[in-house]
């Protein structure tokens, strides 16, 4: 009878933690990680090996320091597979894993690790629009800021509600992006400005693509009083 309980809780433990890694789909032997650590450590390319300000080519508007993706989109999009499972398959621990794994690159980002140890700063998740939230059931963004906050303890992450997303806008996927700055204009509100008047404020997401979400949020929080933005995400297009 021992035995027979031992098996299920093996079993269960089995679909909470895949025994398979769920990017590669190999054996995973990383104890209670949803990916290998060939795929977590060495499958992606780093996206920004010079450390520069911003790991992508787009301009930064004023008032954002500095613009980190993780890893750059590869070409058989194996990565994007990857942000598309954590967007929509509730896969609990990835966003952790991710967001972990980005806090650990900008501990080796001369810049970033000396700016993200100056306070007061705050994290911001990307936020969803309720009724998305209410659909998923979780915002992948705040799971990616879970994770980093592991390495950066001392950051608090911003509270829910204080700031909100009020237009519930359509995937900005496929969309040019004169389309992508209209459909996200406006979409963000400041509730409760104490977490970010006077801080850095550093935004978290899945994904970089033009940056319009990003930076709209940054042109929203920076409105109410934030003296700087940082954008890290996990990916970028
Ligand atoms: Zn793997």
């Amino acid at each position: 009878m021992k035995h027979f309980f031992n098996n299920i809780t093996k079993g269960l433990s089995g679909i909470v933690f895949p025994r398979v890694c769920v990017c590669c789909g190999r054996e995973n032997t990383a104890q209670q990680r949803q990916l290998c650590s060939f795929c977590l450590n060495d499958r992606f390319e780093d996206a920004n090996p010079e450390n520069e300000r911003a790991s992508s080519d787009t301009l930064l508007p004023e008032g954002i320091l500095a613009q980190q993706a993780l890893w750059n989109f590869d070409k058989g999009g194996v990565l994007q597979d990857l942000m598309h499972l954590l967007k929509y398959e509730r896969l609990i621990t990835l966003g952790i894993d991710l967001g972990r794994k980005l806090g650990e690159r900008i501990r080796k980002h001369p810049f970033l690790n000396h700016t993200l140890l100056q306070g007061p700063i705050s994290i911001l998740p990307v936020p969803l629009h309720y009724l998305k939230y209410r659909f998923r059931g979780f915002n992948q963004a705040f799971k990616i800021a879970l994770g980093f906050q592991q390495v950066w303890p001392q950051i608090p992450i911003c509270d829910i509600k204080s700031v909100v997303r009020i237009k519930n806008t359509r995937t900005q996927t496929g969309l040019t992006l004169e389309k992508r700055l209209r459909n996200i204009k406006d979409a963000f509100s400041v509730n409760n400005p104490s977490m970010i008047s006077d801080h850095s404020v550093v935004i978290v997401d899945d994904v970089f693509t033009t940056g319009a979400t990003t930076f709209e949020l940054a042109q929203t929080v920076l409105a109410s009083g934030a003296r700087a933005i940082i954008i890290l995400t996990v990916a970028q297009a």
